[in-house]
C-alpha cells in the first residue's frame, strides 16, 4: 500500500493549513477508489469534505471512481485493450483468458441488466 505519501500531499479544496492545526486530530474518512485496471487507491480526507467522484490511480494515471464494479473510461473503446495488456503482462496466458473471460462475462451481465 505505497498511498501514504500521495495522499498527504492531496488536500481537496480547502485553504493551506494553519502551523497549529497541523498537530491536532481533525476527523477523517477513508475514501476507495478503483481504476479500471483494477488497481485499488485508498485515500484519506477530512471527513467534513466531500469526496471527489474521481481520483487519478497513482499507480496508471487512469481515472479511477468509487464503483469497484464500474471504474470511469469503461465507455471509451480503446481502454479495454490496454486492460488486456496488463494483465497479460502480469499473468500467465492461461490466467489471464480466465480472467478476460470473467470480465467479459460480468459486463455482459451488467449490460444485460441495465
Ligand atoms: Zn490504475
Amino acid at each position: 500500500m505505497p498511498n501514504g505519501n500521495v495522499i498527504r500531499g492531496a488536500r481537496v479544496g480547502s485553504a493551506p493549513m494553519r502551523p497549529d492545526e497541523r498537530h491536532q486530530p481533525a476527523p477523517r474518512q477513508d475514501v476507495s477508489y478503483w481504476c479500471r485496471n483494477d488497481h485499488r487507491v485508498d485515500i484519506r480526507i477530512a471527513a467534513d469534505v466531500e469526496p471527489p467522484t474521481v481520483w487519478d490511480c497513482p499507480r496508471c494515471g487512469l481515472p479511477a471512481g468509487r464503483d469497484a464494479q464500474n471504474p470511469p473510461g469503461r465507455v471509451r473503446a480503446e481502454p479495454y485493450k490496454s486492460h488486456l495488456a496488463y494483465v497479460k503482462e502480469r499473468r500467465t496466458a492461461e490466467e489471464g483468458e480466465a480472467l478476460l473471460a470473467e470480465a467479459l462475462a460480468a459486463l455482459r451481465r451488467r449490460r444485460g441488466g441495465e
